[in-house]
């Protein structure tokens, strides 16, 4: 275990509050906040034991120590610590003042004050868990909903990352045994056994495959699940929005085709966070505002993840509707059938038009707000059919993991191919040593101190 230069950062939000923690690691951590500690002798204190004293400022010319702040300073002892180091957490009074007090004193001391994302480094150097992990910290530190917060908890349990490992070591081995080979050049020499090798990358892809499909969902727990709400002018999709969104973010008219911005706003359900994009329908431009308008739609649709098709239960013409399912349905995008106006028409027209249709239709009135919830379910059904969401397994949430999940995929299966095909061991070799990396720098065993940099400075200060 390597113990480096004691750091301190404030690790709880700026701000004012009730309490506020002070971190401190490194080498010394302990003996240097009982420098100016009193209480116990913290150097003598068993590690995960918490101790009640006064920080001192440095004596003044009559020898006299005044008193930062009462505190509860709290000590673990490497490598029984986050960061695997000598660890102090200060917890003092909430106020930036008494912080800047304490933090200055550390200085003094010759603590230094921590990079962002410092504390989470030298864990990861320390070996506290791999990179996959890590970035899950930065995660479940930024994670504003319950599903985003979930798929960081899973990665931060080990999530994928202890799977590939062992793959990778079998796949080291198999790129040893065939870059022996090419020592021996021109005999015809194969230590590698082929069909296992072939069955090792198999294995790989077979794990790698769920974990690339992950992504989308992935992605859209952390950022949002792109919902567009598409139907024809006067089908309620303003109305819609507003019951959903319940305030006055479209506006809502009798005139067909003036919703014409795009209005972007959020939904929280079951917590998975939507973003809903209102837009000017899908019928056919009549005026340029309103070309734009469908433009604009159409962009949408392809940027969303999530189809809400809405049309009007009232007044649709029976083939509009059978069209309207045809063409939400070439789509290819995941949808929603969405009947309006429940309150103004009788169970036989419902009853025609699910003929119609021909597929599950969830009906609602917008304008008086019923069955809204049987709309909210469905919606969060269709995101969590994703058996990852349901069960917790691992999602693929940071594309810098996906980018070298696909490269490891696409280097297995040339090599795959190359098998097949009777390719040279140098051949093999490349591709194997290609798909070696990719899942190095996945794991964080294979790592420049660029990319260290670039992930740990994405990290606030005091983490
Ligand atoms: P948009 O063009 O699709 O955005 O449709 P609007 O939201 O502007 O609504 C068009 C018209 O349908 C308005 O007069 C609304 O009051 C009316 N409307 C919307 N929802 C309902 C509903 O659930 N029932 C009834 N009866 N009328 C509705």
């Amino acid at each position: 275990m390597i113990q480096l230069d004691p750091i301190a950062a404030l690790a709880t939000a700026p701000g004012i509050g009730a309490i506020a923690v002070i971190r401190v690691s490194g080498q010394d951590a302990i003996s240097i906040t009982n420098r100016f500690f009193r209480g116990r002798d913290l150097t003598r204190q068993a590690s995960h034991t918490a101790h009640f004293g006064t920080l001192r400022n440095r004596p003044d010319a009559s020898g006299e120590e005044t008193i930062i702040d009462e505190v509860l300073v709290t000590i673990f002892r490497a490598p029984r610590s986050f960061t695997k180091e000598d660890v102090v957490e200060i917890s003092c009074h909430g106020s930036e003042f008494i912080i800047q007090q304490i933090l200055r004193r550390l200085t003094e001391e010759g603590v230094r004050l921590a990079r962002p994302g410092e504390f989470t480094q030298r864990a990861f150097l320390n070996g506290q868990f791999d990179l996959v992990q890590a970035e899950a910290v930065a995660d479940l530190i930024a994670s504003d909903s319950d599903a985003s917060h979930r798929a960081a908890l899973t990665q931060l349990r080990g999530g994928f990352s202890r799977q590939l490992k062992t793959l990778r070591q079998q796949l080291i081995d198999f790129v040893a045994l065939v870059e022996l080979e090419l020592d021996f050049g021109e005999e015809d020499v194969e230590f590698a056994h082929r069909d296992q090798l072939r069955q090792l990358m198999l294995d790989i892809r077979r794990v790698l495959h769920p974990l690339i499909e992950s992504f989308s969902t992935g992605n859209a727990i952390k950022n949002g699940v792109p919902t567009v709400i598409v139907g024809k002018p006067n089908a309620g999709k303003s109305t819609l929005l507003n019951a959903l969104l319940n305030e006055e973010k479209a506006i809502v008219s009798d005139i067909p085709g003036t919703t014409r911005d795009v209005i972007e706003d959020e939904l929280f359900i079951d917590g998975i966070r939507f973003r809903l994009i209102d837009t000017a329908g899908l019928r056919q431009a009549t005026d340029t505002i309103e070309a734009i308008g469908i433009e604009r739609t159409q962009q949408k649709m392809r940027d969303a993840s999530l189809v809400i098709y809405l049309f009007d239960g009232l007044n649709i013409a029976p083939t509009d509707l059978r069209d309207a399912v045809a063409e939400v349905r070439t789509s290819g995008k995941p949808y929603l059938l969405i009947g309006n106006k429940l309150d103004a028409i009788d169970a036989g027209r419902k009853e025609e038009l699910e003929g119609i249709a021909s597929e599950p239709i969830v009906w609602i009135s917008a304008a008086r707000h019923t069955h809204l919830d049987e709309l909210k379910a469905a919606l969060s059904a269709r995101v969590r059919t994703d058996a990852a969401v349901q069960t917790g397994s691992a999602v693929v949430t940071n594309a810098r993991h996906y980018e070298h999940l696909t490269g490891t995929d696409n280097a297995l299966a040339r090599a795959i191919t190359g098998l097949d095909t009777g390719v040279t061991p140098d051949w093999l070799a490349m591709d194997l040593r290609v798909a070696l990396q990719h899942l190095g720098e996945l794991t964080g065993e294979i790592t420049t101190d660029d990319l260290l940099d670039s992930i740990f400075s994405k990290f606030c200060i005091g983490k």
